[in-house]
């Protein structure tokens, strides 16, 4: 078996930021009570890592952000790697926290460009994942701006004039393209503005660029956008067998068993501690057959 380790693979630049950036707050505010809203990046390691370090991590799927804020009456609030709307801004300062703002420079840019078209009294057509915080951020900005996360809701929009078209920083560049496609079929006129960002693309067109491989195994958050992506493009793009693995613990042998060509990729909120542990187990087991235990216990986020 051949083991394949695809590069580039594993954190950008906003993760390793935001984590610095939370691991920063610790130290500043040592005596006051810390809280992240939302998980920090989608990974339950560097969320363990946080909740370590006494960072309170706010997390429930059915609030928004501005309503886990309602959880918060005193200390610092860190707003995650997806960013947050104006109003989380302004609700968080009217509660007198210090907030400490881990965004992604790539998502402010996405806020930049909406609010610069809805300033000119444009609309917004955002294609994004429903209910994902970053989606979440850029919606709240203005009612001028429109979640599309598939075909029919494209369907639902009505008549609308200057019109801008992006979309979420973490998509599938597969899916991205049918859908600007389909909303410019239906609005001619359209401005577009690609926004998935650069470590995004090259990570999915790294998976794209696979020749000959016959399985795929990404090591990624369940919760990660851009993990599940790169499996499913790995699919989409024709290997057989892809499989997402959260830690080398959830390795198993049937994922690999009879591989002849095998990669191996990791999502950008994913630490490379993990991703290393994963392809030393199947380089182990490619020499021997046997796939070896786990030896790592602790993970380094950094
Ligand atoms: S995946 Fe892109 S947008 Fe998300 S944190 Fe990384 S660089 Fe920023």
């Amino acid at each position: 078996m051949e083991v394949i380790s695809v590069v580039p693979r594993g954190y950008c630049q906003g993760v390793v930021r935001a984590i610095k950036i939370a691991r920063r707050t610790t130290e500043l505010y040592p005596d006051q009570k810390i809280y992240m809203l939302g998980m920090i990046v989608h990974n339950h390691f560097v969320v363990e890592e946080c909740r370590r370090r006494g960072i309170i991590c706010l997390e429930n799927k059915k609030l928004s952000r501005l309503e886990l804020l309602d959880e918060i009456d005193e200390g610092v609030v860190i707003f995650t790697a997806h960013g947050v709307s104006d109003s989380v801004v302004e609700k968080a300062k009217a509660k007198g926290l210090i907030i400490v703002d881990a965004t992604c420079p790539d998502v402010m840019k996405t806020h930049e460009i909406v609010r610069r078209h809805i300033n000119h009294n444009g609309e917004v057509i955002y294609i994004g994942k429903r209910n994902h915080p970053e989606a979440e951020g850029v919606c709240s900005l203005s009612e001028h701006v429109h979640l599309v996360s598939g075909l029919s809701d494209i369907e639902q929009l009505g008549p609308m004039n200057n019109i801008l078209i992006t979309n979420q920083t973490t998509l599938s560049l597969l899916d991205t393209e049918a859908l600007v496609k389909e909303c410019c079929r239906k609005y001619p006129d359209a401005q577009v503005m690609p926004e998935i960002c650069n470590a995004t693309t090259v990570r999915q067109k790294a998976v794209m660029n696979l020749r000959d491989v016959d399985t795929l195994i990404v090591v990624g958050d369940p919760h990660s956008n851009n993990s599940n992506q790169l499996l499913e493009i790995g699919l989409r793009s024709g290997i057989r067998s892809a499989y997402l693995v959260e830690s080398p613990q959830d390795l198993r042998e049937y994922m690999i068993k009879g591989a002849d060509r095998l990669a191996v990729t990791s999502g950008s909120s994913t630490p490379n501690s993990l991703t290393s542990e994963v392809i030393r187990m199947i380089r182990h087991y490619a020499d021997t057959g046997v796939l070896p235990p786990v030896t790592v216990t602790d993970y380094p986020v950094l």
